[in-house]
């Protein structure tokens, strides 16, 4: 059932039953691309555990990856030990291998924000979703690894953004990243309404978004890199203890500045192309907005990653970001 439940999603087809019995457990369909399974008991090291892919409708490598865990899951290959919220989040843009179909949902999760249309009407669901599931399962720890995979190549082909928030990231899971081989991780400077914001700033969810290589259409991403991702997953789901590795394998960077487009006006002045985390010297003009003026990096070296010139404007077009010196100390 829960594999057919991905297949009927993507088809649009309406699921035969809401609920039913697992091996460990049992699911619970709450609304379209939103499956909740609940564990017969909880395991020894339990959180309530929200996975979420397609926020993105065309970034298919994490679906692909929660395919799997629920397969496992399904075959009573691993028993559920912490209840997991699954959620595939732009279903209209997943269908059409898009995107987005009006605007960037994952811009969108900030309560009271009154827009109306396919994607803000989305996201004021999720974070309903988000808010009952956490609310069933408290007092667990609650946690939330929001999926994507990038648009272009990364000289970190995976790496996490931890969003800005009051709350601290656990030190375990600096070392449960490192043991799932993620290469790097992005510290937020400043409130983005992402789905993993979203968790960390409205529940202290430990939370993060994931970029899980490079964006490719079903069937053709590389899913033997992330079987160390997978086994994450796996882990949270069972209520293990997760692989850990010592957190300085990973290159961790701060956001320093934001590219924002002001104007119709607007270009980047570099190959966009380029892989994120590409480093520019001091002086190099990164940005012309008929607004803003230009852009040029100042005395400290700056890294871009996320380069997108064709965004909304007043959205982000690019980060601009350095690495953290002597973070370790601080952070663990
Ligand atoms: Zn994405």
């Amino acid at each position: 059932m829960l594999t057919d439940w991905l297949d009927w999603t993507l088809e649009g087809k309406p699921a035969s039953r809401r609920s039913g019995p697992l091996a460990s457990g049992h699911y619970t369909l709450h609304g379209p691309g939103i499956l909740e399974l609940t564990p017969e008991s909880l395991g020894a090291n339990p959180h309530a555990c929200v996975f979420s892919a397609a926020i993105h409708g065309n970034e298919t490598a994490p679906v692909e990856l929660l395919g799997e865990l629920l397969a496992q899951i399904e075959a009573g290959m691993m028993a559920l030990g912490s209840p997991v919220l699954v959620i595939l989040g732009n279903l209209p843009a997943l269908r059409q291998g898009k995107r987005f179909i009006n605007t960037n949902l994952n811009r969108l999760f900030q309560r009271g924000l009154g827009l109306e249309g396919n994607e803000p009407a989305r996201a004021r669901e999720l974070m309903t979703q988000l808010d009952q599931f956490y609310q069933r399962h408290a007092p667990l720890p609650a946690l939330h690894y929001d999926l994507h995979t990038a648009i272009r190549t990364s000289l970190y082909p995976r790496f996490v953004v931890e969003p800005f928030g009051v709350s601290d990231t656990a030190g375990e899971q600096w070392r449960w990243l490192a043991g799932a081989d993620i290469q790097a991780v992005l510290h937020q400077h400043q409130h983005s309404w992402t789905f993993s914001h979203y968790s960390k700033h409205y529940h202290g969810a430990q939370a993060f978004t994931f970029e899980l290589g490079r964006v490719a259409p079903f069937g053709a991403n590389d899913l033997d890199a992330l079987r160390p991702m997978l086994a994450l997953l796996a882990a949270l789901a069972g209520a293990q203890t997760p692989d850990a590795q010592p957190p300085d394998s990973m290159v961790f960077f701060r956001v320093e500045q934001e590219i924002m487009r002001q104007s119709h006006a607007f270009t980047l002045c570099f190959d966009e192309d380029i892989p994120n985390f590409t480093a520019f010297p001091s002086g190099t003009l990164l940005a012309r907005d008929a607004q803003a003026g230009a852009f040029k990096v100042g005395e400290t070296p700056l890294h871009v990653v996320f380069p997108n010139a064709r965004v909304e404007i007043g959205a982000r077009a690019a980060l601009l970001v350095t690495p953290v010196e002597g973070s370790h100390s601080k952070i663990f």
